[in-house]
């Protein structure tokens, strides 16, 4: 079975997203919802991809550029299964009712409030949970990155609490409008942030507390971890816990030289298409394991952390796959995960 899908919104995270469809077996991508014909839209058409409007009135800006135009948003529903919403945050609110008007099932991602979807999503925590489900909300890449290793290490030994001090880069690389440029923003000021809220919509059990800064880069946000664990653990414990578990990769600095996320990104340019690291980073050498308390630094890919999770959930709300190591196991090869990076 072939399941259709169509990516509302082509952004950083909506053509990834269609690219990573190109390559399941049991997908297709029937096109892309493209607001403005600009350099993105000629390199989609390039590729093949059946290029969509919002609405009719956009039809003639493309076709005046020299860009074929397959129909708008509203032609695209008609033809899929599903449609993955990587519209702004907020904007697919918007679009919730149109989608469901169509029948169709829906992906929404981590810009949206929780209630936009049936159940935030996360693949190591709770597919089983996902699906069938009409609607899923596939969480920010901070809260995916928390959930990966929380989950992970429950699984294995028992989390009881977190704390999380995140720090956050300040824009996509291809954002020319955002700042700071020259400050760190607490970002809230007050304790905790949205964060941990966001990992109790998947783990409504956890004990978790987060709070965030943002700071003038682009590359990848680094979180600073401490969990309690319902065991006594080693160091050692945690490595092979790790080593083991798909989409997280460990970095030795001893060995790499790797001691930021320059060096990761520098690193993924030469080996990844378009620079990209799906998989969430995790410090080795910072692992510290006292009694039951682990703490860590991690890193985060936000342009591509979140891209295994959507392929997921778009298996778990069509049926396509009923467990999760079934649909991660697709997932992680077509994409590559966890191939070297050095
Ligand atoms: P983006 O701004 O890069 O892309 C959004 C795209 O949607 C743009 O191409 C824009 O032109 C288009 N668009 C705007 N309004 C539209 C409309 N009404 N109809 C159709 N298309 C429209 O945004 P992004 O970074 O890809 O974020 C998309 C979602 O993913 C947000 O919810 C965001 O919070 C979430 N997310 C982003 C990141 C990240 O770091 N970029 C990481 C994880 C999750």
């Amino acid at each position: 079975m072939s399941v259709k899908v169509g990516v509302n919104g082509y952004g950083t995270i909506g053509k990834r997203v269609s690219h990573a469809i190109f390559l399941q077996d049991d997908m297709e991508l029937v096109g892309i919802v493209k607001r403005t014909p600009d350099y993105a839209a000629f390199q989609a058409q390039r590729a093949g991809i059946g290029i969509y409007v919002p609405k009719d009135e956009s039809i003639r800006r493309f076709e005046e550029k020299g860009i074929e135009v397959r129909g708008t948003l509203d032609d695209l529903l008609s033809k899929v299964d599903v449609v993955v919403d990587t519209t702004p945050g907020g904007t697919g609110a918007k679009y919730k009712s149109l989608y469901l008007s169509k029948g169709i099932k829906a992906i929404f991602q981590g810009g949206e409030k929780a209630d936009v979807a049936e159940k935030s999503f996360s693949t190591l925590c709770n597919y089983e949970d996902a699906l069938n489900k009409k609607s899923l909300r596939v969480v920010s890449c901070n809260t995916t990155g928390l959930l990966r290793l929380i989950c992970t290490l429950h699984k294995a030994f028992g989390v009881e609490n977190v704390r999380a001090i995140i720090v956050r880069r300040a824009a996509d690389p291809k954002e020319i409008k955002r700042g700071p440029i020259n400050a760190i923003v607490l970002n809230p000021p007050v304790i905790p942030s949205h964060h941990g809220e966001d990992v109790r919509e998947v783990l409504p059990w956890l004990d978790i507390v987060t709070a965030a800064v943002i700071v003038p880069t682009t590359l990848m946000h680094i979180h600073n971890v401490i969990l309690k664990l319902s065991k006594t653990v080693v160091k050692e414990d945690i490595l092979s816990i790790l080593e083991e578990s798909p989409r997280i990769i460990l970095i030795n600095s001893e060995v790499t030289g790797i001691k930021s996320t320059a060096e990761i990104v520098e690193a993924a340019r030469e080996v990844r298409r378009r620079g990209d690291i799906p998989e969430l980073i995790v410090f080795e050498d910072s692992i510290t394991a006292r009694g039951n308390e682990v703490m860590l630094f991690q890193a985060i890919h936000q342009e591509s952390i979140v891209i295994p999770e959507n392929i997921d959930a778009i298996r778990a709300v069509t049926g396509l796959t009923t467990s999760a190591e079934e649909t991660i196991k697709m997932t992680d090869s077509s994409l590559g995960l966890k191939s070297p990076l050095w």
